[in-house]
């Protein structure tokens, strides 16, 4: 055990990370180096492309350090993003350090804490890491003292780094040595392991890593989960490799060891990150903490573009389960769109995710409607309930009370936009909790603001006040009173499902004449006047029109050339199949996706 150490890395989006576990693969020859690729944790074709870690990857590797001992190493790169923090803090309880990444010419951002905390939280050996040194405008200096005085870290402690050119990489693997404690764990108590990440394999259905912190796990013995009760045989166990083909079976895992185990379980889905295994007789007494049931915080309705490929897009559905278990959804049906799935997801970016792996994995044309927080209704009648869905919001005189998710953010920006932001932060129903210099330059903000606001039009807005200097990042932290209205859609006075939308009373006035615009650029003129309404209930709170067309379309056919009439006709006759009619008026299939497009 001695010669162990389970670490995670741990940084701002783009701050290295996915490079700098590229650099430490390469150097212990874990990667040759031929078959390096970039960011080879990255799996997912989205996390290449987009250069973002959505899955926590976990990897062993041997270093032969310069004492001439080899040691194991568990790396476990974690995603940056808001969204899967849960993820990464399970990952972080399963070691003893993490390295924190800081690029040395951005410095601090907003991920950088929140990260520090997870892991200052989970008792773990903090690393320092300045990163991209290679790079002009690094400056390690001032990021040095920041680190200092924001986390209390000794500025002697920190290793300068380029994850690019390959820079201090030996220097960090020695310091890994010296710096972060071996597990700890005895081998003969009752079995304790934490199951930290779950990944989906064809063949062999769910594959779960996780960490043994008491105790010892042998092949085919009898085990259980604790939180979700379920049993299971081992069928395999052993060390994490950077691909299945490089996997290696083992006998036994025992205290202070990562690795994978294979239960026969088929999906993810049925897996809970955080839960502990433990065997069947002589189980533990008490489960390891930290343990929580992810909840879903944005919701959507998903339909295929064309209603004939519900089956397939049912299908896909199922398949990305089975290697997402945070992704919910049911069935759902829209007048307008017919049948479709309401899907729950864990924030905007897991919900682009979902989408863009629709479009990109699985070739699926879909549409998906304006993202929604889950409200929270007492009604007249004494009965509460959770409401996502324009179709199932209660009429205004059955609810008592409603109540919004609520997210405290931290945003950290260069002084001068500071202004900009207190400006966002109040039209966006925020408060100002506290400012704090993080230096001369650059000021961290603490704000409180409804969940709602930021799924809506938040981030272009930060980005652009900020000229994209300002990092961001939130959690959730309770529910509070306020007053939410759903909006209809009306046009020529029959509703549009697909287009209605729960919104903060105030608001709705303005977010309906933003859709009604779209509406009247993307319906095409008929031959009658078309009213476009947004109402509350029979309350009429918007409206544009769409004037008659005038001109037949065939008038410009002037002459009497009949062939080239008719191939016109025959067009539009094509152009008209795309289109969903809402009583008498035809509604483009472009304009659904145009107008919810956000
Ligand atoms: P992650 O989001 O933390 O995983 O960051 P990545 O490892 O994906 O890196 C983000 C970007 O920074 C990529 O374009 C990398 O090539 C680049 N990068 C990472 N480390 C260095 C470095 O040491 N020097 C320079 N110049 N670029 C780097
Ligand atoms: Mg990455």
């Amino acid at each position: 055990m001695k010669t162990i150490r389970n670490f995670s890395i741990v940084a701002h989006i783009d701050h290295g990370k996915s490079t700098l576990s590229d650099r430490i693969l390469e150097f212990t020859k874990t990667v040759e180096k031929r078959n390096m690729s970039a960011q080879v944790l990255d799996s997912l074709e989205i996390e290449k492309e987009k250069g973002i870690t959505v899955k926590s990857a976990a990897v062993t590797v041997k270093y032969l350090a310069k004492d001439g001992i080899e040691y194991i190493f568990n790396l476990i790169d974690t995603p940056g993003h808001v969204d899967f923090s849960y993820e990464v803090s399970r990952s972080l309880a399963a070691c003893e350090g993490a390295i924190l990444i800081v690029d040395a010419t951005q410095g601090i951002e907003a991920q950088t804490i929140a990260n520090f905390y997870l892991a200052f939280e989970a008792d773990l050996t903090i690393l320092p890491v300045i990163n991209k040194i290679d790079l002009p405008a690094a400056d390690t200096d001032m990021v040095s003292k920041q680190i200092e005085k924001e986390f209390a870290l000794d500025q002697c402690d920190i290793v300068l780094a380029s994850a690019k050119e390959g820079i201090g990489i030996e220097d960090l693997l020695e310091k890994i040595i010296t710096v972060i404690p071996p597990p700890t764990g005895n081998s003969n108590s009752p079995l304790k392991a934490l199951l930290f990440d779950a990944y989906f394999d064809k063949f062999r259905g769910a594959i779960i890593h996780l960490k043994v912190v008491e105790g010892t796990l042998k092949e085919q013995e009898k085990v259980k989960f604790y939180f979700s009760k379920n049993t299971y045989q081992v069928e395999e166990l052993g060390i994490i490799g950077v691909d299945k083909a490089n996997r290696q079976k083992k006998k036994e895992l025992i205290a202070g060891e990562v690795g994978y185990v294979i239960l026969g379980i088929k999906s993810v889905s049925q897996v809970k990150i955080g839960d502990t295994l433990t065997h069947e007789k002589n189980s533990c007494q008490e489960a390891l903490s930290g343990y929580k049931e992810v909840k879903p915080m944005v919701f959507a309705g998903i339909f295929p573009t064309v209603s004939e490929d519900y089956n397939d897009l049912r299908n896909v559905m199922e398949k990305l389960q089975l290697n997402d278990s945070s992704l919910q959804y049911e069935k759902d049906s829209s007048l307008a769109l017919g049948f479709g799935f309401r899907c729950g997801f864990l924030g905007l970016l897991h919900m682009e995710i979902v989408q863009e792996r629709l479009i990109r994995e699985f070739n699926m044309s879909v549409i998906v409607t304006a993202p929604s927080v889950r409200y929270h209704i007492e009604k007249t009648d004494g009965t509460k309930i959770m409401i996502d869905n324009p179709a199932d919001f209660p009429s205004p005189n059955d609810i008592a009370l409603t109540k919004e998710p609520y997210i405290k953010a931290t945003i950290i920006t260069p002084v001068q936009f500071l202004g900009n932001i207190m400006g966002l932060i109040q039209e966006k129903r925020g408060i100002q909790k506290r400012l704090n210099h993080i230096d001369e330059k650059r000021i961290e903000g603490i704000f409180e603001l409804p969940l709602s606001e930021i799924i809506f039009d938040f981030y272009d807005k930060l980005k652009s006040l900020t000229k994209g200097y300002a990092s961001f990042d939130y959690e959730i932290i309770d529910y509070r009173d306020t007053i939410v209205s759903k909006v209809q859609i009306l046009v020529n006075k029959e509703p549009v499902d697909a287009f209605s939308f729960l919104c903060f009373q105030d608001s709705s006035r303005e977010r309906s004449k933003v859709i009604l615009e779209k509406l009247k650029n993307e319906i095409p003129r008929h031959m009658f006047a078309i009213a476009l309404q947004a109402a509350i209930g029979n309350n009429i709170i918007a409206r544009e029109n769409i004037s008659a067309l005038r001109k037949d379309v065939t008038s410009k056919c002037y002459g009497g050339d009949i062939s080239r009439k008719r191939k016109l006709l025959e067009k539009q006759k094509e152009g008209k199949k795309k289109m969903k009619s809402i009583g008498n008026i035809d509604i483009p299939q472009k304009a659904f996706i145009n107008i919810l497009k956000n």
